[in-house]
């Protein structure tokens, strides 16, 4: 548990703007009530420390969740890599042999998924000073 006044000196030294989306905050009830974050949050062992607190509203708070750092980004690979499985091949393969989709629309996947991967690593590089980023051309058709 904290005590209010530890409460307060961290709201006061990040002067009740929430370190996430720089709205002010306040300790009335409502989506910019304000809440303390601990950095490395408590479920990965993050303690009550004032190095690990600092202040976000509520509702940055629930976006956080209990993911932090190099999950987070870990993550953002996880979820592209469960967009298709091997497993998902013969489904495709299947309504392929009954004329539910063609080669065509498999070629329309194909550089609509790297449309999106461009969008997400363009996102991504927004972060970076160079605001440059690394893509990969598709392969020249032997
Ligand atoms: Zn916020």
């Amino acid at each position: 548990m904290i005590g209010k006044r530890k409460r307060l000196k961290i709201y006061e030294q990040y002067n009740w703007k929430c370190q996430i989306c720089g709205k002010t905050v306040s300790l009335e009830t409502g989506p910019h009530e304000a809440a303390l974050d601990h950095l490395i949050p408590r479920v990965h062992g993050g303690n009550h420390e004032e190095s690990n607190l600092s202040l976000v509203c509520r509702s940055c708070n629930s976006r956080r969740g209990d993911n932090y750092g190099h999950l987070r980004l870990k993550n953002i690979i996880k979820r592209v890599n469960s967009a298709l499985s091997e497993s998902d091949l013969d489904l495709i393969e299947y309504e392929m042999r009954f004329g539910l989709i063609d080669e065509k629309d498999i070629e329309k996947t194909i550089t609509d998924i790297q449309v999106a991967a461009d969008q997400i690593k363009d996102l991504l590089a927004r972060l970076l000073p160079s605001r440059e980023v690394i893509t990969c051309k598709k392969p020249l058709s032997e």
